[in-house]
C-alpha cells in the first residue's frame, strides 16, 4: 500500500485528517490549561467557548438565522424519530411522510407508536427505493401537522436534489448523511436534524435546528428531557452533553470554514461523486443501483453484475487489503457502497477508481 488508508464507512465515518491531528495535539493539554477538554466541566469557561464557537460556525456555514435554535442533543438521530412527533404532532392532524426507505420507516414506526396518523405522500417501495421521483408532483394537505423527509438515504444511496414545496406545513428533514454537503435554504424547513457521525464529527451528538415557533406545540405529557424547550432554555446544557463530540464538531466546522464553506465543499463533493459514478457507468463489471435522477453524492451504491455476491465479497476483501476500507453495502440491501463524505479527499476516490478498474480487468 503506497497511500494512507481511505475509509469509505457509512458512519461513524472519515473525519478530516487536519482535524484528527489538531484533536491529537490538544488531547492531553487543551490550549495550555494542563488537562484535556474531555476532562473539563461542561459549565467551565473553556467549554463555553467551544459550544458557542460550534454554534456560531454552524450558523455561518448553514446560513441559520435568528428565527432558529441550534441544539446539541444525545440519543443520535434515532431519538429524533420519537422526539419530533412527541413535540410537534397535533391531535387530529396527520403527519405527511415521504417514504424513501429504511430511515423513513424507522421514523414512521415511532410516529405510529405515538398514535400519529401518517399520510404517505410518496411511497418509494414501488421502485424498491431506487428513485425519489418528481417532488413537484407531490401534494401536501395544508392541514397536516408537519411533513417529513429523509434528505439522503444512506442505505439505498438516494438523495433529494430538490426539496418538495410543502406550503405552510413545516418541513422536517433527517439530514444525518448529507448535512453541510451542499447549500440549502434553512428557511424552507421547520426542523433539520442530523447525527454527527457521518459528516460532522464523532458519534454521540445529534444536531437539531428548529424554528422558534415550533417547540410551543409540545404537550404537557412529554418528559422534561424529551422536550425541545428544555434544551433551548438551557442552551443544550440541561444535563451533561457530549462535550467531546461538540468539541469535535467545532474543529470540523472550523476546517469547513477554512475550506471555503459549504459552496466550496459542495463543488468538491459533486466532482468526487461524478467521477465515481462515471467509473461505474463506464465499467463492464459494475452497475449503479439507483436511478441517475436521485443518485446520492454522499453514498454511492453499486453492484457487480446483477448481484454477484461471491465477486462482491472478493472485492471488499481485496479492497481492504489495498487500504480501501468500508466498501460493503448495508446489510439490508447488500452489494457495495462507497461513502464519500466531505472529509473524503479526492485522492481517496481516485484510488478507489483505479482499484475498481484493476479488479474488473483481473476478474473479467
Ligand atoms: C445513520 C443514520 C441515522 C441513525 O443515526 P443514529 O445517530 O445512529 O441514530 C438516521 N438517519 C439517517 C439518514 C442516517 O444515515
Amino acid at each position: 500500500m503506497d497511500h494512507p488508508v481511505y475509509n469509505f464507512n457509512a458512519g461513524p465515518a472519515v473525519l478530516p485528517k487536519p482535524v484528527m491531528l489538531k484533536a491529537q495535539e490538544e488531547f492531553v493539554n487543551y490550549r495550555g490549561c494542563g488537562y484535556g477538554i474531555i476532562e473539563e466541566s461542561h459549565r467551565a469557561a473553556n467549554f463555553d467557548e467551544v459550544i458557542q464557537a460550534a454554534e456560531a460556525n454552524l450558523r455561518k456555514l448553514m446560513g441559520i438565522s435568528d428565527d432558529y435554535e441550534v441544539l446539541f442533543l444525545q440519543g443520535g438521530a434515532s431519538l429524533q424519530f420519537a422526539m419530533i412527533p412527541m413535540n410537534l404532532m397535533i391531535p387530529g392532524k396527520k403527519i405527511a411522510v415521504c417514504d424513501t426507505g429504511e430511515w423513513s420507516h424507522k421514523a414512521m414506526k415511532e410516529m405510529k407508536i405515538l398514535g400519529a396518523d401518517v399520510d404517505l405522500v410518496f411511497d418509494g417501495s414501488a421502485n424498491k427505493f431506487s428513485a425519489i421521483g418528481d417532488v413537484k408532483s407531490w401534494k401536501f394537505d395544508q392541514d397536516a401537522a408537519y411533513a417529513y423527509i429523509c434528505a439522503n438515504n444512506t442505505i439505498y444511496g438516494t438523495e433529494y436534489h430538490e426539496y418538495p414545496d410543502t406550503g405552510n406545513v413545516p418541513l422536517v428533514a433527517d439530514m444525518s448523511s448529507d448535512i453541510m454537503s451542499h447549500v440549502i435554504d434553512v428557511n424552507r424547513f421547520g426542523l433539520i436534524f442530523a447525527g454527527a457521525q457521518k459528516n460532522m464529527g464523532p458519534a454521540g451528538v445529534a444536531l437539531v435546528v428548529i424554528r422558534k415557533d415550533l417547540p410551543a406545540r409540545c404537550p404537557e405529557t412529554v418528559p422534561t428531557m424529551l422536550r425541545y424547550s428544555t434544551h433551548i432554555k438551557s442552551k443544550s446544557l440541561f444535563n451533561t452533553p457530549s462535550t467531546f463530540g461538540i468539541y469535535m464538531i467545532r474543529l470540523v466546522t472550523d476546517w469547513m470554514l477554512e475550506q471555503g464553506g459549504v459552496p466550496a465543499i459542495q463543488k468538491k463533493n459533486e466532482a468526487k461523486a461524478a467521477k465515481l459514478y462515471a467509473a461505474i457507468d463506464n465499467s463492464p463489471m459494475f452497475r449503479g443501483t439507483c436511478c441517475k435522477c436521485s443518485r446520492s453524492n454522499m453514498n454511492v451504491c453499486f453492484r457487480i453484475g446483477e448481484g454477484n455476491e461471491e465477486l462482491e465479497k472478493k472485492f471488499v476483501a481485496e479492497a481492504k487489503a489495498a487500504g480501501l476500507i468500508g466498501l460493503k453495502g448495508h446489510r439490508a440491501v447488500g452489494g457495495l457502497r462507497a461513502s464519500i463524505y466531505n472529509a473524503m479527499p479526492e485522492e481517496g476516490v481516485d484510488t478507489l477508481i483505479a482499484f475498481m478498474d484493476d479488479f474488473a480487468a483481473k476478474n473479467a
